[in-house]
């Protein structure tokens, strides 16, 4: 995967979380917290229309039982006494102040105020009319009046209960109680959310947010409007209408109010009293909480996403170096492998070279040694038809003592050629042996008799001293001889006319050393450094290939032997096989 198409992959990711997380996400949990602030608001909503409730069942009973007292029916029937009226001033304001009611006050059938809680006061209810209100009406008629009203005379809005002040079967007049409602509205300041409690035709009369009191919550009808006109219920020119709209989302009722969003609950729970109350608990702090859940949400995934696209990135590069090295192995194995190949061929075409020029170096050697040969050869058929002819003439004088005595040199003679051409056919074959024990005297006297030729033609005195016992060493019998034979054959070049030839074999570091020393003129100028080079050679042309040394080398070297050659202390040259000394096998031991 390449790095621009891990960006497109991270980016269409991202677009797409950001395409779940607003249409799947978003909504749920705005709608888990509006419909959380909606459950809450109803607890409240419950709350205060419970209090409500009990408020107004506390305080619907209490006209009857003042309205009970026997002081009420006297006054009501001798209403210029005074002393009477004096006496029930105080009882109506000594019961308001035991039943916390802004104003208990009497009205006589006209619906004129004889005594009143407020008697005392500046805006004494004393001596005001109240026939225009309903509950007066109400409980003139013999029932229990109920009625929710701004005060005429208080400027408080209050609720009134009214019942009638019977004598017997007769209504002698009415005895009303009021309540304000501040404090209920101060009751719901610490509460959560506002409250709003509208009556039948709309119009809130109590609320927690003083700007809402009095007002419309729905446009009012022209007919509406005269009849609060006509019970002067609430002055008309402060019931403007509230800007209030409503809608529903998230399965949850919203209400704006003045421009401040609202989750609403409503209940008419007060359906006696014809109220309704609202809880309104403000939408924007479960919003808020909304969007920050849903912003950790989003955050988030955003991290997950980003944290997973890290990863997947990191390991395909970890992926891509992985098969970059093994790639690299790959091209370096089959480097190799066309290396060892080409390295085998080339070992392969070197041991073919070499064989090529052991051959070369044996077929000039054996040129070199043509004419000390055809010499060795020739020396002893003179010498046989010397023999013969005198076996014939001793034949012919019947001296046959002296006939046996040549045939025999004859049949010497014959066995020691025979012996050169058998060692110089060993020494022309191409070595198919193997490598392993080989007796090392018995190579070297090999080696030797190949030699013997040489040797005496160049006039050179042998001095052998053979190694004790009959040690064994790791070599191929013809190859070591060839060896032996070519150092030999060295020595004598070296020495180009007479000297001593020292041979030696003799134990060396656990194996054996064989040293032929000349008393030539020892190495030439730079031959230590390539004397073991193939056609190195110092020797005039036509005399010496130079091959003689490097071949020696390689088959000593193959015998996991050394061949090493150096000046000799004494003058001179030396020169050395070193070879690991082997076990005789099993048959030859035997032996
Ligand atoms: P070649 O005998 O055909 O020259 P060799 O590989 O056998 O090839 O020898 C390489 C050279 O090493 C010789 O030409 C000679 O210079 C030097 N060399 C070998 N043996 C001796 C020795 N015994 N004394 C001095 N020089 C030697």
């Amino acid at each position: 995967m390449t790095q621009n198409s891990a960006g497109w992959r991270l980016a269409l990711q991202l677009a797409l979380a950001a395409v779940l997380l607003a249409t799947l996400v978003w909504p749920r949990v705005e709608r888990y917290f509006l419909q959380d602030a909606a459950a809450q608001n109803r607890v409240t909503l419950r709350l205060v229309s419970d209090g409500l409730r009990a408020a107004l069942d506390r305080y619907a009973p209490l006209p009857h039982l003042i309205a009970a007292r026997p002081e009420l029916a006297r006054v009501l029937r001798n209403p210029d006494d005074p002393l009477l009226v004096e006496t029930v001033n105080s009882i109506l304001l000594n019961t308001a102040i035991s039943v916390t009611a802004s104003d208990v006050y009497l009205m006589d059938m006209d619906g004129m105020t004889l005594a009143a809680s407020s008697y005392r006061k500046e805006r004494s209810f004393v001596g005001r009319n109240f026939s225009f209100r309903p509950y007066f009406t109400q409980a003139a008629a013999g029932g229990l009046g109920r009625y929710f009203a701004l005060g005429t005379t208080s400027g408080e809005r209050g609720y009134f209960f009214a019942a009638p002040v019977r004598d017997g079967p007769r209504i002698l007049g009415v005895v009303a109680v009021k309540f304000t409602v501040e404090a209920f509205e101060a009751g719901w300041q610490a509460a959560s959310s506002n409250i709003l409690v509208t009556d039948p035709t709309g119009i809130v009369f109590i609320a927690s947010e003083p700007a809402w009191r009095l007002r419309a919550s729905v446009p009012l009808t022209p007919r509406a409007l005269s009849v609060i006109r006509a019970n002067q219920q609430y002055p008309v020119e402060r019931l403007t209408l509230l800007d209030i709209a409503r809608r529903v989302e998230a399965g949850v009722d919203l209400t704006v109010i003045d421009g401040t969003e609202y989750i609403a609950s409503s209940g008419d729970a007060l359906a006696s009293a014809g109220w309704t109350v609202t809880a309104l608990r403000r939408a924007a702090p479960a919003r808020l909480q909304a969007g920050m859940v849903f912003a950790a949400i989003a955050l988030l995934v955003v991290l997950a996403i980003c944290v997973a696209s890290y990863l997947r990135h990191r390991a395909a590069q970890r992926v891509q170096v992985h098969r970059m090295l093994e790639q690299r192995v790959e091209e370096r194995t089959s480097a190799l492998r066309f290396e060892v190949e080409e390295r085998r061929r080339t070992e392969e075409k070197l041991r073919r070279t070499q064989a090529g020029l052991v051959q070369a170096g044996k077929l000039s050697a054996l040129g070199q040694m043509s004419a000390a040969l055809s010499h060795e050869f020739n020396q002893p058929l003179q010498a046989v038809k010397a023999y013969a002819e005198n076996a014939r003439t001793f034949l012919d004088r019947g001296e046959t003592d002296e006939v046996r005595d040549n045939i025999g040199r004859i049949s010497r003679m014959a066995d020691r050629m025979a012996a050169i051409s058998r060692h110089l056919r060993n020494f022309a074959r191409r070595p198919g042996e193997a490598i392993g024990p080989v007796p090392l005297n018995l190579v070297i006297d090999d080696a030797l008799a190949v030699s013997a030729p040489k040797l005496k033609a160049g006039g050179v005195t042998l001095d052998y001293s053979p190694a004790a016992g009959t040690p064994w060493v790791i070599g191929g019998h013809v190859r070591l001889q060839q060896v032996l034979v070519n150092l030999i054959s060295n020595a004598v070049d070296a020495m180009g006319g007479a000297g001593r030839l020292t041979l030696a074999a003799a134990p060396h570091d656990g194996g054996w050393r064989v040293t032929v020393r000349d008393e030539g003129p020892g190495l030439p100028e730079g031959a230590a450094e390539q004397m073991f080079d193939p056609f190195f050679t110092t020797k005039p042309m036509g005399q010496g290939l130079g091959l003689g040394l490097s071949i020696s080398y390689n088959i000593v070297r193959d015998f996991g032997g050394t061949l090493w050659g150096e000046d000799h202390p004494e003058g001179g040259a030396v020169f050395g096989v070193d070879l690991a000394a082997a076990d005789a096998p099993a048959q030859e031991a035997a032996e």
